[in-house]
């Protein structure tokens, strides 16, 4: 069988960026060109232009044993230092790294060289108890400034940190941690969500309690001020000891293959896979990537990344890519509708935020609710918009653009995954022409192609598996512990290119447009149709916030669509039957795609499931148009949900 996606939904809207745009950007056509003729020394370019190393690199790729990939490998340098120490000598330490903003309104700024203290008394403590160079720690917090602190008092030390997010149950946080056998656990006694506080540390004392026994110590960062009990010998408050710490730390060199961090994908097609990253190669890419796909100016912007750093995006774009570009940020601990559902335009309006970089699943709950609560701050700072996660569908992406970005700038769509570090495919603001839902064009020194199953390129404009076919920075070393399943995961079904699991096609422009999920593709009487595009169709539906798209097995069609459909709280109130809905939207998609993607069934629901980090688990709403049992929630946000739907769909 050969793959191939049919290709459907047209989309003819183009934004060409702004002359005054274009002449401030900083990216410059010129790297396109210079990647192009020589992307191994390309990368070497940026990796000394934009970090610094303790000793130099000679060799920029060895490739000699694929998979198995080393950049920069005979280089020297502390990651820490380089997003940390290396400012504050600049002369900018009185620069705000973070505006942290907690849920229940309290606030800090904190400068580089404070932050830069703060890691250097958390790196004392660290070694003071026993942690050293490729020691796992596991970090279970909240959005809060420790969480940086203590992934960069890991990094300077060379151990190895496995960021849990601070939602997870105590079996997911146990499971982490005896897959990395962490010695070590940062947590704090508690966070802010939803105008409560959720307790942290005892999910870690269960957690500790299931596992083989690894870890040694836990340090605790007192936030919300709940009942904790502390384990005489095993635990300590942060308080106590990193604030009674030196702030004196001497950063030694590691090797730029030194593995930086583990970290669990979301878990949306099934178990989550242990992604490990090296230092210098992730931080050349992570700092070129954020340098240049927000257009980033150090001195006067104003970043935010909405993203948990429990996500690979709250690691490359919140703490790594960030910091070693010495930018302003903002860090917001809780939910975007506490204590009310204007909660984050307050924030950006409070910091005059330039930059904000979400997922499309805010985007369209927040398009769910409607316009006017963005419209009751003063959105003006915002000069670039950026979104990652899911494809945007192209009507979220106009009402992003219009509603929050007041019309005039512009947005990029983001590809990349946890495995591959950093982003892939990206417009660059002020050089490509816009096209909304399109993720565009690979970065300059990233090679992509789209190819059939048997490896022949995808002719035209349908669509194919996509593949990253040359080795690139800030890819993963391996999945932890298990080099077998790296190998059978990514590597068995085209040799030495990377197949990232993700349907694509080019357009007639060369663009790329993600179709969704290989294993989510529907085969319809023979034609092989994308969710994404049949969602993007069901979204440019006045009355549709959010659609979901899965093929349920069919007597005649092999394959039928079946789709779930979240309404517009305006068309909610105007009390639709759910019945006449569906069927506007069958017709809505038969018309605008045709026939052959009309749905067989439109489910009007409150809700879809998603994993912690917001995506769709399309895999779920499968079994249930088929009528089987549901299977692993685990990765789900909300346990219920499943049963909450399966009676809305009855
Ligand atoms: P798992 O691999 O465990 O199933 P996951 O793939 O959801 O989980 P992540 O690494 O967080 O884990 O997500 C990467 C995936 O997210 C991509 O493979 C792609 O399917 C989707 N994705 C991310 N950004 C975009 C984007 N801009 N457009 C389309 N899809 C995207
Ligand atoms: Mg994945």
């Amino acid at each position: 069988m050969t793959v191939q996606i049919d290709h459907a939904l047209e989309e003819i809207r183009r934004f060409r960026p702004s002359p005054e745009f274009a002449a401030q950007s900083v990216a410059d056509p010129a790297l396109y060109e210079a990647a192009k003729a020589d992307r191994l020394a390309f990368w070497a370019d940026q990796a000394r232009e934009l970090l610094t190393w303790h000793k130099p690199f000679t060799r920029t790729l060895d490739w000699s044993n694929p998979p198995f990939a080393k950049w920069f490998d005979d280089g020297e340098l502390n990651v820490a230092v380089n997003c940390l120490d290396r400012h504050v000598e600049a002369g900018l330490g009185d620069r705000v790294a973070i505006h942290f903003e907690g849920e229940p309104g309290d606030s800090r700024d904190i400068t580089y060289a404070e932050l830069t203290d703060e890691v250097k008394r958390a790196a004392n403590v660290l070694e003071g108890l026993g942690v050293g160079e490729g020691d796992r720690v596991a970090i279970y917090l909240p959005m809060i400034p420790e969480a940086v602190i203590s992934m960069l008092a890991v990094a300077r030390i060379g151990a190895i940190h496995s960021v849990v997010f601070g939602g997870f149950s105590s079996d997911s946080l146990a499971s982490r941690i005896d897959d990395a056998e962490a010695k070590l656990v940062i947590t704090a006694d508690g966070g802010y969500r939803k105008g409560r506080v959720f307790p942290l540390k005892p999910t870690v004392d269960e957690a500790i309690a299931k596992t083989a026994g690894s870890v040694e110590n836990v340090l605790v960062v007192r936030r919300a001020e709940n009942d904790v009990a502390l384990e005489p010998g095993r635990d300590q408050w942060w308080h106590e000891t990193v604030g009674t710490a030196p702030a004196e730390h001497e950063a030694t060199a590691f090797n730029a293959e030194h593995p930086l961090f583990i970290l669990y994908t979301s878990g949306t097609t099934g178990k989550p896979k242990g992604v490990v990253h090296s230092s210098g190669g992730y931080l050349t890419q992570t700092a070129f990537t954020h340098k240049y796909v927000f257009d980033l100016h150090p001195e006067t912007d104003v970043y935010w990344c909405t993203a948990d750093v429990g996500w690979v995006t709250g690691h490359s774009y919140v703490v790594y890519g960030p910091l070693a570009n010495g930018a302003t940020q903002v860090l917001y601990e809780g939910t975007p509708d506490t204590p009310h559902p204007g909660r984050w335009w307050e924030i950006v309006e409070k910091y005059k935020v330039s930059i904000l970089y979400t997922a499309p699943t805010a985007i369209r709950s927040f398009m769910k609710l409607g316009r006017q609560i963005p419209h009751e701050f003063n959105l003006r700072s915002l000069r670039l918009l950026g979104s990652v996660g899911e494809p945007i569908n192209p009507e979220a992406w106009i009402w992003y653009r219009h509603v929050i970005g007041g019309g005039s700038i512009p947005v990029v769509d983001t590809w990349w995954q946890t495995e591959t570090g950093a982003i892939m495919i990206s417009a660059l603001p002020g050089i490509t022409d816009l096209k909304p839902g399109s993720a565009q064009v690979p970065i300059p020194g990233i090679s992509i192609d789209i190819l059939s199953d048997d490896g022949t390129p995808v002719e035209g404009e349908s669509g194919g598996l996509l593949v990253v076919s040359e080795p690139w920075p800030s890819m993963l070393r391996g999945i932890w512990g298990d080099p077998e399943r790296f190998k059978e995961t990514y590597w068995e079904k085209f040799g030495d290119k990377y197949f990232a699991g993700d349907g694509a096609r080019h357009d007639e422009d060369g663009d790329i447009w993600l179709l969704g999920r290989v294993d989510d593709v529907m085969n319809v009487s023979g034609h092989r149709l994308s969710t994404a595009e049949i969602e993007s169709s069901l979204v440019a539906h006045p009355w549709t916030a959010e659609a979901a798209v899965v093929g349920a097995s069919d007597e005649t069609t092999g394959q039928a669509v079946v789709a779930f459909v979240i309404l517009k709280a305006s068309q909610v109130s105007h009390a639709t039957d759910p019945a006449d809905a569906s069927e506007e939207l069958r017709k809505h998609v038969a018309m605008q795609i045709g026939a052959i993607a009309r749905p067989r069934q439109v489910f009007i629901v409150n809700e879809l499931p998603k994993t912690r980090s917001g995506k769709i688990m399309r895999r779920l709403l499968r079994d249930l148009a088929e009528g089987r049992q549901i299977g692993d929630t685990t990765t789900l946000a909300d346990t219920s949900i499943m049963q909450i739907i399966s009676e809305q769909v009855k």
